[in-house]
């Protein structure tokens, strides 16, 4: 069992990465459900998990949200939210055959993805995408017109295309390691010079890279709060790992393993963008430190407009949006 008694905190210091936690595409996602719920009434389904988080997703449930994995387990005629990741076009053919009315909580930083991806199609450029095979987002990307995935997991294949000097366009998935995504289109342009590179990461995932990357230098231990299926909180472990520093991706303190602690003073703690607060100040509670020191550039000063259709519901309603929880 783990509490704050047997765990040796006497000479123990919390370094807290910031920012951390909730970013703006998150916190737009998780108004969109509270806010669909006070316009339609309950139940509104969410198409695969709106965020990768276990306790946001239970607490959208809590509110009156059924979480599905698919558009053809939602009721006909019934109110369907379509999670940050973003969602292929043939879910929302799905979603019109059934009569069902979407709401989209896609990130807007996703949706730019895709658009240009379509963007770049038009043109009749070939499209490599770098991400990680079978991710929500990616499926929701490569659903949008044709092209080849380098999934650098799987070793980095760059496709072979036909003609001189075909036009290539190369987009990303926006929650991937900054590091890794560059040692991939390396090879991409080494093959296609003229290669025309799209930077997607976002700024939630490269922020949180590079305070993880400081946690990780002066610590000797990193502790990531969020879900196993969360891109970038599997990225943050990584980043900390590749310092040589051990580092453990946990829900929250019932998975701490006090043996970690033997011998060490300085623990770095850091969230991924999906990860409520309150996970970190439990973890933080049970370790019980003699000091907590904040590292890095601090908090990010950035919020994604609500949908139209739901602006007006949050005015009626009251309903405090935008905010970090
Ligand atoms: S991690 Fe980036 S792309 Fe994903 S929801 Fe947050 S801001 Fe949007």
């Amino acid at each position: 069992m783990t509490t704050a008694e047997n765990i040796n905190t006497s000479s123990m210091d919390i370094y807290l990465a910031s920012p951390r936690g909730f970013c703006a595409g998150v916190v737009l996602a998780v108004d969109i459900v509270e806010l669909a719920i006070k316009k339609h009434g309950t139940p509104v389904y969410v198409k695969h998990q709106i965020v990768h988080n276990p306790i946001v997703v239970a607490e959208t449930e809590r509110k009156g949200a059924i979480t599905v994995e698919h558009v053809s387990e939602v009721p006909e005629g019934s109110v369907v939210v379509f999670s940050a990741h973003g969602s292929p076009p043939s879910d929302y053919e799905e979603a019109e055959r059934r009569n069902l009315t979407v709401i989209d909580a896609t990130c807007p930083l996703v949706t730019r993805v895709h658009n240009e991806a379509k963007k770049y199609a038009r043109e009749g450029k070939k499209i490599i995408l770098v991400g990680h095979r079978g991710h929500q987002e990616v499926i929701g990307s490569t659903g949008q017109t044709d092209m080849s995935l380098i999934d650098e997991r799987e070793g980095i294949d760059v496709p072979e295309f036909e003609g001189d000097e075909p036009e290539i366009a190369v987009l990303t998935q926006t929650t991937l390691s900054v590091r890794d995504t560059a040692e991939a289109i390396g090879q991409i342009t080494e093959k296609y010079p003229n290669a025309m590179v799209r930077n997607d990461i976002c700024y939630a995932t490269t922020n949180r890279q590079e305070a993880a990357s400081q946690l990780a230098e002066i610590t000797e231990l990193v502790l990531v709060i969020g879900a196993q299926n969360s891109s970038n909180c599997n990225r943050l472990k990584e980043v900390a790992e590749s310092y040589g520093v051990r580092a453990f991706l946990i829900n929250g303190p019932d998975e701490i393993d006090t043996s970690w602690f033997d011998g060490i003073t300085r623990v770095g703690i850091t969230s991924g963008a999906s990860t409520p607060e309150s996970s970190v100040a439990a973890v933080v509670e049970a370790i019980n430190p003699t000091n907590v020191i904040h590292i890095g550039q601090g908090d990010e000063n950035i919020t994604f407009r609500l949908p139209k259709e739901l602006r007006k519901v949050q005015k009626t309603a009251g309903v405090r949006t935008g905010v970090r929880r």
